[in-house]
């Protein structure tokens, strides 16, 4: 077998194209290798201060609101502010040309150019332009292409695609970008501060500025009533442009047009916040091109009247309106909200979770639409831990378009015997049996805990043989570097039955039907069965229902058809408890986000989704809720000062269990009851269900859970260790993996102190 290559001598444009499985995993490599750290440092500020920036928009969710609407209705008009915008803009006295594919576009801009025998082009904020590869035909026809941004230009001197959709060169270390001026321009000159580097690289655009014969420019928003177009730029690179040369032209994707000008308002606010965390760009431009004569002209150029081109591009826009679920990503503003928020995109940047131009959660569904299927491969990094959904400014539900990418990727897959008889066994609806073997293997897991745990004790050893780890990781892809979680002897419905309840409810009302989950039924019935007993200690009548799967583990395979009909299984069996008026305990936080955002999208019973999303809950959150409003001294009940544990812990909240906004609950309440409690601030520790478990991203798993092993290792350095507590059972795994200690759920630390 070949050597793998080394990190450092994989070149990002080389892994750009992710059609390839093997490219993909060389790009995984190479960004945790070399590019990480930055990614990491950079993201992670942004993203802290987009948290700052969006909680001083007073009317936050009001804004988001109107620039979805804004969105939804231009995409649905889109012809007709198409033939409305090329009537102003040539009334303005401009060009404009819609062009049906990269290729026309390029052809466009190029008889342009030559026809006003342009040597030069300063060109800046265009991802469209990647997109279509504008550079190439242009230097292929002899003429220079000078980017004007500073990240673009360090991207243009090191000759690779852009890692991020608004900070493109955000990969970069300064100390990566001094070396590179140094080895590409040959110059002893003092490049060691970031003041030093952007004032050689001004020397250079500065020149290239004056000297150029035409601009070309993006568009971030295009108002079709007036031609005029919104540009937001934090260098003022695009104001020199759009304004200095004789010529200009505009280059977007037709999803940039809205009605009017006034639409352009939330999106001023919304962009930079969601962006950079700033309140502001530094610069705002809306532009009605072509400019009259200049008052000023650079030395050497004529002071006539500009001329002006828009060219706007569908390359595959159109057949995106028309895509039942790809039409939602038509609605992106390209802030990277989505990109800084995400665990794994702040490991390994768009170089790796990204193909030739778009990157992240939301470039998957780009990259399909713009060019073929395939090339999403990268989209197979989303976990499906739905933080960036409350981040994105026009609420795209980005997962759900990434389940349905690999939905898509799976049924191109080739069918083949063993894997029809595998989905037929294991549970794979008829439509998902094209999925690989290791995707039915985690889609189908409740399969696999029923027979288990059945026969644990053969299950157990033979899962500790290297031979069956090594067959496991070749055919399943489970890593043989994961220890897997031991069946239990007795499930979780199992020790229900053997300990009914000692003490009678003594709550008013119906009370709960505590959800036996998969993973707690066959994984952690210890956990389920602490779960119990906090739930009766507060005086409220508990069942536990039948364990069915729900979908979560099928959904995040792309096996949509499989997850559909287990979540309506298990809709229809909860139905009777929502009826008699139980409320709905879920102990694992990811089953608990699919009552409360994904069974929208599997089922057809629109009041029995808001049924179930209204009356489920994480059981700290219900006890928490309940203790306040029966005044139930919780204190008295679970007295911190009897756990045998101690009561110095760190908890971690599960990435779903915040976004369901249940996490701060639990916190409240171990603390309510005397805990000293640290916790995490991570997004995702990065075990995200079965990825982490995964051959493929074991590595990349490790690394995102970096951040939170070294925020325990923080916490702990002061009074020594902590006990760990986590909600989601891939959350106890990855502490459990980084750490090598013992992981307890919040319910467990609880139930301690009745037995104290
Ligand atoms: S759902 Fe999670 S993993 Fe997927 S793109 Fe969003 S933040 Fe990233
Ligand atoms: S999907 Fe939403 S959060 Fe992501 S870049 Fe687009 S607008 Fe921003």
């Amino acid at each position: 077998m070949a050597a793998p290559v080394n990190p450092i001598d994989i070149q990002p444009r080389q892994v750009a194209n992710k059609s390839d499985k093997k490219r993909f995993l060389e790009a995984i490599r190479m960004t945790l290798g070399v590019q990480s750290a930055a990614i990491r440092h950079n993201t992670q500020t942004f993203n802290r201060n987009r948290y700052g920036a969006v909680a001083r928009i007073a009317d936050y969710d009001a804004m988001k609101d109107r620039a979805r609407q804004t969105k939804e209705n231009a995409i649905a008009n889109l012809p007709e502010l198409l033939r409305q915008l090329e009537a102003s803009v040539r009334t303005n006295g401009g060009h404009f040309y819609l062009a049906p594919t990269a290729a026309d576009a390029n052809r466009y801009i190029c008889d342009v150019l030559v026809k006003h025998a342009v040597k030069l082009v300063v060109k800046g904020k265009s991802i469209t332009s990647e997109e279509t590869r504008l550079n190439h035909t242009l230097e292929a026809a002899g003429i220079e292409v000078a980017e004007s941004d500073l990240a673009e230009f360090i991207l243009q001197v090191a000759d690779e695609q852009p890692s991020h959709i608004i900070a493109p060169a955000l990969h970069y270390s300064r100390e990566r970008i001094t070396a590179l001026f140094k080895r590409k321009f040959q110059t002893d000159l003092p490049l060691d501060t970031g003041e030093e580097l952007t004032r050689f690289a001004r020397e250079i655009l500065r020149q290239k500025f004056i000297a150029a014969d035409a601009g070309i420019s993006g568009c971030n928003l295009i108002a079709a009533d007036t031609g005029s177009f919104m540009l937001v730029e934090s260098e003022g690179n695009i104001r020199m442009t759009t304004l200095l040369p004789p010529l200009h032209i505009a280059i977007a994707g037709i999803e940039k047009v809205v009605p009017s000008r006034k639409d352009f308002q939330p999106f001023i606010e919304l962009l930079p916040a969601s962006a950079t965390g700033q309140p502001l760009t530094s610069y705002v431009s809306i532009l009605r091109p072509p400019l009259p004569a200049p008052s000023f002209a650079a030395p050497g150029k004529s002071t006539a009247s500009r001329e002006f081109h828009m060219v706007l591009i569908d390359n595959g826009r159109s057949a995106m309106r028309q895509d039942p679920i790809l039409h939602e990503a038509l609605y992106c503003i390209r802030c990277s909200a989505c990109l800084n928020v995400c665990a794994n995109f702040e490991t390994v940047g768009g170089h790796a979770f990204g193909g030739e131009t778009y990157s992240g959660g939301i470039g998957g569904s780009w990259e399909a639409g713009t060019g073929k299927l395939m090339n999403a491969r990268f989209s197979e990094l989303c976990t499906g831990c739905s933080r960036c959904v409350p981040q994105c400014p026009v609420r795209i539900d980005i997962p759900w378009l990434n389940q349905n990418l690999r939905q898509r990727m799976n049924q191109a897959d080739r069918t083949s015997f063993a894997k029809s008889l595998f989905g037929s066994l294991s549970g794979s609806a008829p439509e998902d049996r094209t999925a690989p073997l290791s995707k039915q293997f985690f889609a189908n897991y409740h399969t696999f805990g029923k027979w288990g745990s059945q026969f644990a004790g053969l299950s157990n050893s033979s899962n500790q043989l290297a031979l069956l780890r090594k067959l496991e990781q070749d055919v399943l892809g489970v890593d043989t570097r994961r220890e897997l979680p031991p069946f239990p002897e007795k499930t979780w419905e199992q020790l229900f039955h053997a300990e009914p309840s000692a003490v009678k409810a003594s709550l008013p009302g119906p009370g709960v039907a505590v959800l036996a989950d998969t993973f707690t039924n066959y994984g952690t019935p210890e956990r389920g069965m602490a779960v119990v007993r906090v739930l009766r200690a507060i005086g409220l009548d508990v069942v536990l229902t039948q364990s069915l799967p729900d979908g979560r583990a099928a959904m995040s395979q792309g096996m949509i058809a499989t997850a559909r009909q287990q979540a309506r299984a298990l809709a229809a069996m909860l139905q009777p408890y929502l009826q008699s008026g139980r409320k709905i305990v879920v102990v694992e936080p990811s089953v608990l986000a699919m009552f409360r955002f994904d069974n929208r999208h599997l089922l057809d019973d629109v009041s029995l989704v808001t049924a179930l999303a209204a009356s489920s809950y994480d059981p700290l959150q219900l006890l928490w809720d309940l203790a306040s409003e029966h005044r139930i001294d919780l204190a008295k009940l679970f007295p911190a000062s009897r756990s045998p544990l101690g009561t110095r812990l760190f908890y971690h909240a599960h990435c779903q269990q915040r976004t369901c906004n249940a996490s701060s609950q639990t916190i409240d309440l171990l603390r309510a009851v005397g805990f000293d409690v640290a916790t995490s601030t991570v997004e995702c520790c990065g075990m995200a269900g079965s990825f982490g478990y995964k051959h493929d991203y074991y590595d990349l798993s490790m690394a995102v859970g970096a951040d939170l092993f070294a925020q325990v290792r923080a916490a702990e350095q002061d009074g020594g260790e902590r006990v760990l507590v986590a909600s989601g059972v891939s959350c106890h795994d990855q502490l459990g993996a980084g750490l090598g200690r013992k992981v307890r759920h919040p319910a467990e630390v609880l139930a301690g102190t009745l037995h104290g």
